[in-house]
């Protein structure tokens, strides 16, 4: 039986970039996989088209785009990419964030699509870093917007490593900003402290309200304020990590109400992983993903999937945690 929602993939995915803890063979390995499994058929699979420029350009500066096309990046900028500058690389970029555009149509559509890519969230207007050279999230909200289909997202990013370049593309403020971040690393105490703002219409201006999941002690060590921050301590378990992402999706949903959520489905809060040093099980992530699609689909919200990082031993564990988010997608809305 088909899916209820589609998912955007296209073997062109794959990042060239070598030898690398990025596994660019995921994305073709989760394709395999989600058919192999039953999971998925084949026409579920829709396939995307590069992001234009125009939407690559209402998040990113003009000069860093220049760059990127011109292969004029210099030797820092490339080294804080962490993956080697190539003009298939930057290919494959626009085609995730394509992807996205892609994905955040389709679930507006039909309340839920994935995008078996994407997620770059460590991506900033003026430069890449951390494996991430374009924010398609961001590029699939700003277009969103610009086709008047909505003023108002909701990032859930639960990768491992915060989300620096959502922040700092969506910075908190009116009504999305909501104070203190969580409890940092240690503390016991488990409140979240918010302002109590209530919904309010706001023209037509876009406003994004920014939720990031993260180890503290990690990558990247200057983490601009989302509008809500979870600070997690090294070695996180599956049930304190539950907890958390509850009580901020709880949180959140007091003083917004999205009119899409975008779910930045990291495989790398992963007890395995080897960039990430939190200790979920996959039972455990696919709990997570649970959590977050159910709050989405009782509420009526439209849900757009990316994947983000996933940096396993057994690179059959990212694929897995990556497949059980599909998995739990599809049982929640068949
Ligand atoms: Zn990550």
């Amino acid at each position: 039986m088909a899916l209820p929602f589609k998912l955007v993939y296209t073997d062109d995915y794959y990042l060239p970039i070598g030898a690398h803890v990025f596994p660019a063979q995921k994305y073709r390995l989760i394709h395999k996989r989600l058919l192999e499994s039953g999971i998925a058929e084949p026409p579920d699979f829709i396939t995307p088209q590069p992001a234009q420029d125009e939407d690559i350009l209402r998040v990113h500066t003009r000069e860093y785009v220049q760059k990127l096309k011109m292969g004029t990046l210099s030797v820092q900028e490339e080294m804080q990419m962490e993956v080697p500058y190539s003009p298939e690389l930057v290919k494959a970029f626009w085609l995730a964030a394509g992807g996205s555009i892609l994905a955040a149509e389709w679930a507006l559509r039909e309340g839920a699509a994935c995008n078996i890519g994407g997620g770059f969230h460590h991506a900033f207007p003026d430069h890449g870093e951390g494996f991430c050279v374009i924010h398609d999230v961001a590029v699939a909200i700003k277009r969103m917007h610009q086709d008047g289909k909505i003023t108002r997202a909701m990032t859930v990013d639960c990768d491992v490593h915060d989300g620096n370049g959502t922040a700092a593309i969506f910075p908190p403020q009116g009504k999305t900003r909501i104070g203190q971040p969580l409890p940092s690393a240690g503390a016991s105490q488990r409140d979240i402290h918010a302002a109590q703002e209530k919904p309010r219409k706001n023209g037509d201006q876009l406003e994004v309200f920014t939720i990031s999941l993260h180890q503290a002690h990690n990558y990247p060590a200057y983490k601009p304020p989302s509008s809500i921050d979870v600070n997690l301590p090294d070695g996180t378990n599956d049930d304190e990590y539950l907890g958390w992402l509850d009580q901020s999706l709880s949180s959140a949903f007091r003083h917004f109400e999205p009119e899409l959520l975008c779910y930045i489905a990291g495989a790398d809060p992963y007890k395995e992983d080897q960039l990430g040093g939190l200790s979920l099980t996959i039972e455990g992530l696919k709990k997570r993903d649970e959590l977050v699609l159910k709050v989405a689909k009782a509420r009526n919200i439209p849900v757009m999937i990316t994947y983000a990082g996933g940096y396993a031993r057994r690179v059959e564990d990212t694929v897995t945690i990556h497949c059980n988010t599909i998995l739990a997608a599809k049982e929640i809305f068949s």
